[in-house]
């Protein structure tokens, strides 16, 4: 019994130092072991925010190389990771971003992680438009005192022109025209007289009838089914005419018109030239 007591005596004594030798390096360890998930966490942010920047710079500008440029020199990295690779390409009309960065062990001297991410977004892209859209805008547009006559008779739009980040925080979201929401089968009508210069299968677009107006103006109209199409390509058409029918035919979720109006080949917002905004 006595020494028993004296051995916890004794224990006790040394218990200080005991504590001390043990925990001091413990506490070290685990601040290393935080600090370096700490480096982790902020060597992953900054990939993906380069991929972002990448994928939305390529999507709406188109170069990839340009996209990819600006991804490796935004990258500011630090003394405990860096960017060892880097691709922006364009490829089936989507943009896709990869980064792989290097990141520090920093209490042992192995090899280092490395974290290897990518980022893709439609260049074209109807898919999340609608619903995205209809969020931000939605009602009739029942004016047609512009320059153009109304493509279909009721002009609910549920999606409008433009880029922008995308509100469901899907990226960025280039969209070249308006969307009008139509039950299937709807009349599309032509907006102007003009002359069929496409009327067919397109990328994206599922079909699609262009009609040029001169003066480098165009008129688009896209999604309806192959079965659809009214028209062909070198027939004249009048304001008004009957050229196919809607359809959800491509990147697209449900029945709508997607109507483009385009200035030299480029796309431009519609609105002004149906009489409104
Ligand atoms: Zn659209």
């Amino acid at each position: 019994m006595d020494r028993l007591k004296q051995f916890f005596r004794g224990s006790r004594k040394g218990a200080a130092t005991i504590e001390f030798v043990t925990v001091l390096p413990l506490v070290i360890f685990m601040c290393l072991f935080v600090w370096q998930f700490i480096v982790i966490g902020m060597a992953v942010m900054e990939a993906q925010s380069v991929l972002k920047e990448g994928v939305r710079l390529a999507a709406s500008s188109g170069d990839a190389k340009l996209a990819e440029r600006e991804g490796r020199s935004s990258f500011q990295g630090s003394d405990y990771y860096s960017l060892d690779s880097y691709q922006v390409e364009i490829k089936d009309e989507k943009a896709i971003a990869k980064a792989k960065v290097r990141i520090k062990v920093l209490f042992m001297s192995s090899s280092p992680f490395t974290y290897s991410s990518s980022a893709k977004t439609p260049i074209y892209d109807d898919t999340n438009s609608q619903m995205a859209g209809s969020m931000m805008l939605a009602g009739p547009l029942m004016t047609s005192g512009g320059k153009f006559g109304p493509p279909v008779a009721n002009m609910r739009m549920t999606s409008p022109f433009g880029g922008r980040n995308d509100p469901m925080g899907r990226g960025y979201r280039n969209h070249t025209g308006v969307d009008f929401g139509a039950s299937e089968g709807t009349p599309i009508y032509a907006a102007g007289d003009g002359v069929v210069t496409r009327a067919g299968a397109a990328r994206g677009y599922g079909n699609l009838i262009v009609i040029s107006h001169g003066n480098g103006l165009e008129t688009w109209y896209a999604h309806m089914y192959s079965h659809q199409i009214g028209v062909h390509v070198g027939q004249r058409v009048k304001r008004g005419d009957h050229i196919a029918g809607v359809g959800s035919a491509g990147n697209s979720t449900g029945a709508h018109l997607h109507f483009e109006v385009r200035v030299n080949g480029q796309p431009v917002n519609p609105v002004p030239y149906l009489g409104g905004g």
